[in-house]
């Protein structure tokens, strides 16, 4: 009796350690439930051997072990942990798979971004909770320079790198509500709540700056680009499509004016009507007046 005792509370020990070791680990709700389990498996080698000692007090020995109630409720007890825990750790991995392949679905691998339609997701989920007038919500919008020469000269590869590194980039700002996409080839979004359209600016300038800093080391030397920027603050009740396009009209502004510069809907007001009308109608003839998010440019 002491022996199965000693074996219990040694069992129980050994696990309550383990218990404690991983304690740190468990915050979502199915991690809370498989420590919840661990929880019951380490008290029931302490409450079992009570209870059954208190409720038979049989004596038993090495002969008798097999047929003691000690015995039975032992086998019981740890079988219906095991299922259950069992079960539970099932669970918890059909859960995880299930999020990882709708994370997966939200994001882009190159850019560790949300891809369009998380972007499409993330705006819908801030519109509905900033729908009240006076609530800012900013977008900044910028698309790298003249990309197509960094392919053509570097490879299609070298190119992945500047996205992934863009990508990095843009994922140092998508936090406080803020989120980070890439919309199209070489186009990064940043949406901001409880932002007007100063700090928008500012935002889009500090990514400007970093950006057009950063040396990409190559065989042939340390490499840096630039990237074009446009800030739009949101209007009461206008659609993402909406303001996406006053981004990206901004955005063609900076094109317009030299690249590597962060412009908004101001700056073309203080514009030359007929310099603006220009860029205007060179956008049309190349086709970049669709909406980013209807996909209308490459
Ligand atoms: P601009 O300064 O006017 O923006 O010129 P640009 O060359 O950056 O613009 P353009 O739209 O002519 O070229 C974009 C290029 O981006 C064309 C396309 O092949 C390339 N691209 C799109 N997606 C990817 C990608 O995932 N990886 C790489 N390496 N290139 C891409
Ligand atoms: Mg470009
Ligand atoms: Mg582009």
């Amino acid at each position: 009796m002491i022996r199965a005792f000693a074996v219990n509370l040694g069992n129980g020990l050994i696990l309550t350690i383990g218990l404690f070791a991983i304690r740190s680990h468990m915050h979502r709700a199915i991690e809370k439930l498989i420590f919840g389990v661990y929880l019951v498996m380490c008290l029931q080698f302490v409450v079992r051997p009570v209870m059954v000692f208190l409720l038979d007090d049989a004596p038993f020995n090495v002969e008798t072990y097999s047929d003691s109630i000690f015995f039975i409720v032992l086998h019981l007890v740890v079988g219906v942990i095991a299922v259950t825990m069992a079960m539970t750790l099932f669970v918890s991995f059909s859960i995880q798979m299930i999020e990882d392949l709708g994370e997966r679905s939200i994001t882009d691998s190159l850019s560790g971004l949300l891809n369009r339609r998380g972007f499409e997701e993330a705006a819908a989920r801030l519109f509905s909770l900033t729908d009240e007038p006076g609530e800012a919500v900013c977008l900044v919008l910028a698309d790298i320079d003249r990309f197509k020469l960094i392919n053509d000269n570097y490879g299609h590869g070298f190119g992945d790198v500047v996205i992934a590194r863009t990508g990095s980039l843009f994922r140092g700002y998508a936090n406080g509500g803020r989120s980070a996409g890439r919309v199209g080839g070489e186009e990064f979004v940043l949406l901001m709540p409880s932002t007007r359209l100063e700090d928008g600016r500012l935002f889009a300038e500090a990514i400007r700056r970093k950006f057009s800093a950063y040396k990409f080391h190559t065989d042939q030397g340390a490499l840096k680009f630039s990237a074009s920027f446009g800030v739009a603050e949101r209007r009461p009740g206008e659609t993402l499509t909406e303001l996406l396009s006053r981004a990206d009209a901004a955005l063609y502004f900076s094109k317009e004016n030299g690249r590597d510069r962060v412009s908004d809907e101001t700056d073309m007001d203080k514009s030359d009507p007929s310099k603006a009308l220009d860029a205007l109608e060179r956008r049309h003839r190349r086709g970049l007046n669709a909406p980013v998010i209807a996909g209308g440019r490459g």
